[in-house]
């Protein structure tokens, strides 16, 4: 196993002891501010310049500050359970960390310590057998990704996210900005058979390119869409379509769609 594999897997553990230690069975128990504070550290939000959080540690006393104009309460969530991520795990690597949207999202790229702090956010918010069980049965759909998110009180990409990362069945997340594809991720399946390019300017023929021409002003639904339309290849015989559903998101003017086969 290589260091850095070694490296996230006791980042995940650590975050599940949390659930162990202090006898948490839901997430609606889980409240991070409380949590936080039995570890030491004082959770505030307030204004920040050029980071959504910070975490400030002085021995064994810390401050983690969560900008306040953060939208959604799962984004703030998702930045308190990063920062206690490196209060937990970078005692000896740093007494300042300040992170920004983009340390949120690494998962591959980016320092290892933001990627460590986001394997244990991930699995302190939505522990993986959790997860699973509560998921079963519920087939990939926006409104499958809503129901979730609701539950565990996270945001909509960071549950599309993870729902994707433990499916079994062929489903991806795709974010799009400016009219491109920005990033994406997809169960081990759907990897299998297709790939869509990040960087790649959006066909006109997707419903998220349909969106980014209207300033998202148009009703969308679930709609079948050639493959190729968004994928580069198409490697699974019989299929032709995959179900997209996309939702414009004003405020960060991207926009998020699903991909699933019918
Ligand atoms: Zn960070």
């Amino acid at each position: 196993m290589k260091n850095s594999e070694y490296k996230i897997r006791v980042a995940q553990w650590e975050a599940a002891q949390f659930w162990e230690n202090y006898g948490i069975s839901s997430p609606k128990d889980l409240c991070l501010e409380d949590i936080a504070l039995a570890r030491g550290v004082l959770v505030k939000e307030g204004p920040l310049q050029g980071m959504d959080a910070r975490l400030i540690r002085k021995g064994n006393k810390g401050l983690i500050r969560v900008k306040d104009d953060i939208p959604e309460y799962g984004r703030k969530r998702f930045a308190i359970a990063h920062e206690l991520g490196h209060w937990e795990l970078h005692k000896d690597i740093s007494q300042l960390f300040t992170c920004t949207e983009k340390d949120f999202m690494a998962k591959y790229k980016g320092s290892i310590e933001e990627i460590e702090a986001n394997y244990f956010a991930v699995s302190l918010l939505m522990p993986e057998n959790h997860f699973k069980t509560r998921s079963q049965g519920l087939p990939m759909s926006l409104g499958t990704v809503k129901e979730l998110a609701d539950y565990f009180i996270t945001s909509l990409t960071a549950t599309a996210r993870r729902y994707t990362e433990l499916s079994e069945d062929y489903c991806a997340i795709v974010c799009s900005e400016g009219g491109q594809i920005k990033w994406f991720q997809a169960s081990d399946n759907f990897m299998s058979c297709f790939w869509i390019s990040p960087g790649r300017k959006l066909n006109k023929n997707t419903i998220a390119g349909e969106l980014f021409s209207h300033d998202g002003a148009c009703l969308t639904k679930p709609e079948k869409i050639d493959i190729l339309a968004w994928s580069e290849k198409n490697d699974c015989k019989g299929q032709n379509e995959f179900i997209e559903e996309s939702i414009y998101m004003p405020k960060y003017q991207q926009v998020f769609s699903l991909l699933y086969l019918p």
